[in-house]
């Protein structure tokens, strides 16, 4: 059985400042070590649920967050562009995970809540229902009809997952106070909570239905300044401008992650 790990570092157990994602700090180090340890907890539960091939995607900014001597030996790291989707779309993977979660932009005491880009993107709907990326992941594991099983990160982050994802596994390893601060659980609690959600989620994926949104979906996007709104419409031209700070588009069917995205 083959499983995916996409992963971010927000939520991330022992990540508790918004300085940790400014890559010149220690900080950073510590929450990219950190991050090495809930992969290798998250794999551990895959593997006692029966996986054989673990797949694991650095998906923070440009990936590089990872130190890959750093994994679990059973999981393989995915650095070639595009190479997680492919594994979505080969019919061979049985689940779909994520470790690290944030919620989407616009949550109360959610640990650095955002979707995509902090700076330009203010609210992210989908079929008029305000989204985030969770959201995405779900929608491209579910065009694949890869079931979404298991989310670890603050406690909004898995509230959102059980929102929008009904019996998704989850594994809360901090609360936000505030957007800027958490108070994170004990690292080796946060690494249990990661490998029993994991475990359950992959035994579970036959009962977790692939999340599919109504087709064709209208995904909208608006942005923090009608500016950052001009230069987004100027440079895909196919966008519908909706008004000064937002822009819409239709989607008939979802084959690539981009397709969720508006880049
Ligand atoms: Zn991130």
């Amino acid at each position: 059985m083959t499983v995916l790990i996409m992963t971010d570092l927000e939520g991330i157990s022992g990540v508790d400042r918004i300085e940790q994602m400014n890559t010149d700090t220690e900080g950073y180090a510590y929450a990219c070590r950190r991050l090495a340890a809930d992969i290798n907890a998250c794999t551990a539960g895959c593997l006692d649920a029966g996986a054989k091939t673990v797949y694991v995607v650095d998906g923070h900014g440009g990936g590089h967050n990872l130190d890959a001597a750093l994994l679990h030996p059973s999981a393989t790291l995915l650095t070639e562009r595009g190479a997680w989707e492919d594994v979505l779309a080969s019919g061979e993977c049985a689940a779909y995970l994520e470790v690290g979660c944030h919620a989407m932009p616009g949550t109360m005491n959610a640990f650095l809540d955002h979707c995509q880009s902090s700076a330009r993107w203010y609210n992210y709907l989908v079929n008029g229902r305000r989204a985030g990326e969770i959201a995405q992941g779900a929608m491209i594991a579910g065009a694949y009809d890869v079931p979404f099983v298991m989310v670890s990160g603050d406690d909004a982050a898995c509230l959102e997952a059980r929102a929008f994802l009904g019996c998704i596994e989850t594994a809360s390893v901090k609360v936000g106070l505030g957007r800027n601060r958490a108070r994170c659980i004990p690292l080796d609690e946060a690494a249990s909570r990661i490998r029993t959600a994991a475990c359950n989620g992959v035994l579970r994926r036959s009962e977790i239905r692939p999340f599919k949104p109504t087709l064709p979906m209208e995904l909208r996007l608006e942005l923090y300044r009608s500016d950052m709104c001009d230069e987004l419409c100027a440079a895909i031209p196919t966008l519908e401008r909706v008004d000064a700070r937002s822009v819409r588009k239709v989607v008939p069917e979802i084959r690539r992650y981009r397709d969720v995205l508006f880049s």
